[in-house]
């Protein structure tokens, strides 16, 4: 059998060759072994973040989870004797159940992590990566002798846990058509631009695929402002979507407008460009209904802020990077200083690498990094951004053995009862909405909320507070009371708020 492989002397950009072939041990074709005078130091595989599979020859352990179904790169980081420098020589990948990969190339002296042409680079796809992910690499050449040191493991596979169940996020955009200066304006929904925030999510989440569809235009007449003015409400017609569209529970909202021609335009002097209802719990599925999120559409920045607004609904805070961010909502467990990545990063798409050693900026023109959760530029996503998204996805996202039509194989969802919900502002003003039927939520995170029926008596109850991530305010929900109640006190950041129902 013939190996159609591109020859790749110099550069070697992931060109991962499949074959079926059997290198070793054919009767009319030549014997591949190991290279003698090189010797494999290090084997890593990257699903957007560097995970160090094996070093110095034995496995290795590492925070960054792998992801069944996702598309991967293997680097393979090795030193070779000066003489050897140059040599065009064989790497394969072995992978349970898969068949092999093949590259080939010219040998270097010594791999860098910064270098993808000193590693060899193998284009692993999804479908390769399952529980258990077991391989083996080699570095072969046509000779009698094999060298062990040119393999690993030396013999057999290498077995490794696979974290993440294969998974799809699902995400439908919303786009609002923009009627209050009269324009009619909607963000860009073309299959370019949904393409666009689709790599962009499947890039930065632990995920085998991403969907996103696009729901028909919403009309809108009220002002959208850049600091905030009418995002509340257009929070409160988003909740109302999941409920209109029969859809299911594990599927993100996301609201997109465009309330000035340009980005420019909307953002002189300073905006906010998403927002979302905060609430930490249960922490590893979070709840159905506040599986939503808004931002502005415009093409500079709708993906990235996307993906930003998404991590909070996921549970994620702030990465400490940028102006203006309120310190309070900084994860105090982020790990790295100035919103870094912590681990070597790599688009597997592009091949770009992410250095995690160069330091995170809002500014400049080539600052390292950032964490996807941060306000700096160069977003990427941090080992501890990507691990605390998996903990929340694995329970939330559908396999993606289903496809979009089916809702057959979902998980029971909890029953939803009455409750009331009210909108407070900035200002600790309260908006009393109708009553909404949601998921029965337990004690764990409510706050007490005063009640006073419409005779006068005071009841006690608890509720759960949302609170907007880049805005002051929120929402207060809890349960319908058995007798109707017309006022509601509780306190909102050590400060007393009272509604009554209009
Ligand atoms: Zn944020």
């Amino acid at each position: 059998m013939k190996v159609q492989c591109a020859i790749l002397a110099v550069a070697l950009a992931a060109i991962g060759c499949a074959t079926g072939e059997t290198l070793e041990g054919e009767d009319s074709g030549p014997t591949y072994v190991g290279v003698d005078g090189v010797w494999i130091q290090q084997v890593a595989i990257y699903q957007s973040l560097k995970r160090v599979l094996a070093e110095g020859g034995v496995p290795a352990v590492s925070n960054v989870p792998l992801v069944a179904g996702r598309d991967a790169v293997v680097r393979v980081f090795y030193a070779a004797a000066p003489e050897k420098i140059g040599t065009v020589v064989r790497g394969r990948l072995e992978i349970t159940g898969h068949e092999s990969l093949i590259v080939e190339g010219a040998l270097v002296g010594q791999s860098f992590d910064h270098d993808m042409a000193s590693t060899f680079n193998f284009g692993v796809p999804g479908d390769a990566i399952s529980e258990p992910f077991e391989y083996r690499v080699s570095l072969l050449h046509e000779a009698e002798d094999d060298n062990v040191t040119a393999h690993h493991p030396a013999a057999g596979r290498e077995s490794h846990f696979v974290e993440g169940p294969r998974n799809t996020l699902r995400v439908i955009l919303a786009p609002f058509q923009y009627n209050a200066d009269g324009s009619g304006r909607l963000p860009d929904t073309s299959p370019a631009m949904v393409e666009i925030y689709r790599q962009r999510l499947l890039a930065l989440y632990p995920v085998s695929n991403v969907e996103v569809t696009v729901r028909d235009p919403h009309p809108w007449s009220q002002p959208i402002g850049n600091w905030g003015e009418g995002w509340d409400s257009v929070q409160w017609a988003l909740y109302a979507f999941r409920d209109q569209d029969g859809t299911s529970a594990d599927v993100y909202y996301y609201a997109i407008f465009n309330p000035a021609d340009t980005y420019e335009q909307y953002c002189q002097g300073g905006c906010i460009l998403g927002l979302t209802l905060m609430y930490e719990g249960p922490p590893d599925v979070g709840t159905p209904d506040m599986r939503m999120a808004a931002g502005v559409g415009y093409w500079e920045v709708a993906p990235d802020t996307t993906a930003h607004e998404l991590g909070h609904v996921h549970g994620r805070l702030h990465a400490p990077c940028g102006p203006g961010m309120d310190p309070n909502s900084i994860d105090p467990a982020f790990p790295y200083a100035n919103g870094g990545i912590g681990v070597w990063g790599l688009d597997t798409v592009t091949l770009e690498l992410k250095d995690p050693t160069k330091t995170p900026s809002a500014f400049g023109l080539d600052p390292g990094p950032s964490d996807m959760m941060a306000y700096c530029t160069n977003e990427w996503v941090s080992d501890y951004t990507f691990a605390g998204l998996l903990f929340r996805g694995k329970n939330v996202n559908l396999p993606d053995i289903q496809g979009p039509t089916s809702r057959s194989l979902q998980r029971p969802q909890p029953a939803r009862v009455d409750h009331e919900l009210i909108l407070i502002d900035g200002q600790g003003r309260g908006d009393w909405k109708r009553s909404v039927k949601r998921q029965a939520l337990g004690p764990a995170g409510s706050i007490p909320v005063s009640l006073r029926t419409l005779d006068g008596q005071t009841i006690q109850a608890r509720g759960h507070y949302y609170r907007y991530n880049h805005l002051p305010g929120g929402w207060l929900f809890f349960p319908k009371p058995a007798v109707s109640v017309n006022r509601a006190e509780l306190s909102v950041d050590g400060k007393p708020v009272a509604v009554e129902r209009r």
